[in-house]
Order: C-alpha cells, then sequence, then structure tokens
C-alpha cells in the first residue's frame, strides 16, 4: 500500500516485468510511475532483536521487520525487488549471518516483491523445520506464509501464474498458525482469516516482544480491504483485536510490546487502539445504513468517516476514502445476503 500502492505489481530487478496479482479490486487502476532511485533503507530498533526497515522516499513498499540473532537472520516481508540490494546493505549493518526465513505476512507485491531476491542471498538450515517444503530446501532461505499467499500467486496447471515461481513460498501452513524457534526466541506466525486479503498473518516475536502485522494494521491511511483477494472489514477489525489482546503494556513508561505496521511507524499498545476504534465506530455506521437498506451512493453521501478524514482520509491515490466506504459497504452487504 502506501503512497505507491499497494500494487499489485511485483517488478523484479533484472527484467522489468510487471506482473499484475490480486487484481480486480476498485484500487488497482493506481498503476502509478515507480521511482526506487529515490527510496532510501532505515533500520530502526523496535526492541530485543527485533528491527524494522522503513523505506523513505520514491516508490517505497511496506515496512520489513528483521529479527537477528547467533543463527542468522530471519525476515517478514521482503518490499519491492529493485530495492534487494539496499534491504540486504541494510540488513548487513545489524547481522552477517545467514539469512534463512523470509515470512510473508501476504501477498501484495509491495510486501513479496523482493521474495526471489532475498531469499536467494540466504541459505536454509538443513534438517530442522524444514519438513514440508514445497521446494528445494538446499537453494536460499525458506519463505513460509499461509497457504493462501501460495494459492494467489500460482495457478492451476496448464494457466500462467500471477507471480514467478521462484518467489513463492516454500513453506506454507493451513489452519490457525505456525510456530518456530529461532535465535533464542518463539517466533508464533498467526492467520488472520479474511481481514485485508484471506492469507494474512501476524509474527509475534515473544522474547523480544514484538508484533509484526503486515497490512492488517497501518498507520497512514483507511484498512485497505482487498475484497479480490478475500478482504472484509470484520476480519481487519478481528485482527486488530487479536493484536491488543497479544500487547502487554506498561502504562506511564517505556516498555511493553511494540507493534511493527505494514506501513507507517513504530506503535505501541495505544496507537492500535485508536486504529480500532476508528475501524468499529465506521464499521458500525455503515452496517447501520446497510440495515436501513440504503444503497451505497447513499452511505457515500451520509460520511460515515468524516471525522477521521483529517487523519486517514484521501480523495486520490491508490485507497481513497470513497474505495474504503465501498469495500466495507459490499462486505456487510454480502454478508447479509
Ligand atoms: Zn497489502
Amino acid at each position: 500500500m502506501a503512497n505507491t500502492g499497494i500494487v499489485r505489481f511485483v517488478i523484479f530487478a533484472s527484467c522489468v516485468v510487471l506482473t499484475s496479482f490480486g487484481l480486480a479490486t476498485g484500487f488497482v487502476g493506481a498503476q502509478q510511475p515507480q521511482n526506487f532511485d529515490n527510496v532510501d533503507i532505515k533500520v530502526q530498533p523496535a526492541q530485543g532483536n527485533v528491527y524494522m526497515l522503513v523505506g523513505v522516499g520514491g516508490s517505497a513498499g511496506g515496512n520489513i521487520t528483521v529479527q537477528v540473532g547467533k543463527e542468522g537472520v530471519l525476515v517478514v516481508d521482503t518490499q519491492y525487488a529493485p530495492l534487494s540490494n539496499k534491504i540486504l546493505a541494510a540488513i548487513r549493518t545489524l547481522s552477517s549471518g545467514p539469512i534463512r526465513y523470509i515470512i510473508n505476512t501476504h501477498v501484495h507485491g509491495d510486501h513479496v516483491g523482493g521474495n526471489e531476491n532475498i531469499r536467494k542471498a540466504g541459505s536454509t538450515i538443513a534438517g530442522g523445520n524444514v519438513s514440508g517444503d514445497i521446494q528445494d530446501a538446499a537453494q536460499g532461505a525458506q519463505i513460509i506464509a499461509h497457504d493462501n499467499v501460495l494459492k494467489r500467486m500460482s495457478a492451476p496447471t496448464g494457466a500462467q501464474a500471477p507471480i514467478p515461481s521462484p518467489a513463492w513460498p516454500t513453506s506454507t501452513f493451513v489452519g490457525d498458525d505456525k510456530k518456530l524457534f529461532f535465535n533464542g526466541e518463539g517466533v508464533h506466525i498467526m492467520h488472520q482469516p479474511a481481514a485485508h486479503t484471506d492469507g494474512d498473518s501476524l509474527v509475534f516475536f515473544r522474547r523480544s516482544d514484538v508484533i509484526s502485522t503486515g497490512d492488517i494494521f497501518t498507520t497512514t491511511n483507511y484498512p485497505v480491504i482487498d475484497l479480490a483477494a478475500g478482504g472484509t472489514i470484520n476480519g481487519i477489525i478481528d485482527g486488530l483485536n487479536k493484536i491488543i489482546d497479544l500487547i502487554i503494556p506498561v502504562y506511564g513508561q517505556e516498555g511493553g510490546t511494540l507493534v511493527i505496521p505494514g506501513h507507517g511507524r513504530l506503535c505501541d499498545l495505544g496507537d492500535v487502539i485508536n486504529y480500532r476504534e476508528m475501524a468499529t465506530i465506521i464499521r458500525d455506521r455503515v452496517q447501520d445504513l446497510v440495515k436501513k437498506g440504503q444503497t451505497l451512493e447513499q452511505v457515500k453521501a451520509a460520511k460515515p468517516t468524516r471525522d477521521y478524514d483529517p487523519l486517514y482520509g484521501s480523495t486520490t491515490g491508490f485507497w481513497t476514502t470513497d474505495m474504503f466506504v465501498e469495500a466495507v459497504y459490499k462486505t456487510l452487504s454480502t454478508r447479509k445476503s
């Protein structure tokens, strides 16, 4: 998401192939020019062994979470492929160890575009956690994601896959979660059904006490609901409630669980609560109007987001306020019928 687009476009560094996927939602029109030269990758410590890599300027994609330690490096999301060299350089300021794991929070190109490059720069641990691999475990880091991420990147036999196979997850999970133990801490990957997409995962670093949320939580805009990829407003709110459940704060002082959003700045409990309140209040307003039988145009005219627009609203770009209201309306209308 962010300024350039939730971008349904993965740009593979070598040959600038634009591959659309996710598709068919209202916000796909935004095929904006991509400018990667001006993007800087900034390293920001979260806490414990966990850091946040933030793209600043140009066509920056989603935030990257990096966990480092004696066993190597674990990376959550990989941004755009043309930024891979800058991302790897940033990772190398934190650790010279092998990149062992990549976790994808969801399928969008601004979060998985660098999968192939970052995977090739890494190496899989033999034995141990590699059981269930789909691809050759000997080549590069393991890419872990919910099975729905793989389903949306790949295609039925005979059809062309939306994303070339070297970028696909190599280890997928179905059901609620997957657990790893790496660099001395438990890493809990939790699927959140039908939220931003149908393949969202939260990644909880239990010892460092940091949650990487993907695009279920962002600080930069209204929740992005990718209808075509199975997203819903109620799934977003469920995901935000899950994040809030996991957080243990230290009131009145530094400390407690920290949250790395899909886009935007490092956050704590208060930030997530405020965002959850916004999402819930707007959902309830739209729900009331849907129950009264109002049309989408009537709901838009009622401006259910008005008091939040100064913070999250937009009339331009890939995810406008209108698109958000429409997506909320559609998922609530669908639920009723
Ligand atoms: Zn996304």
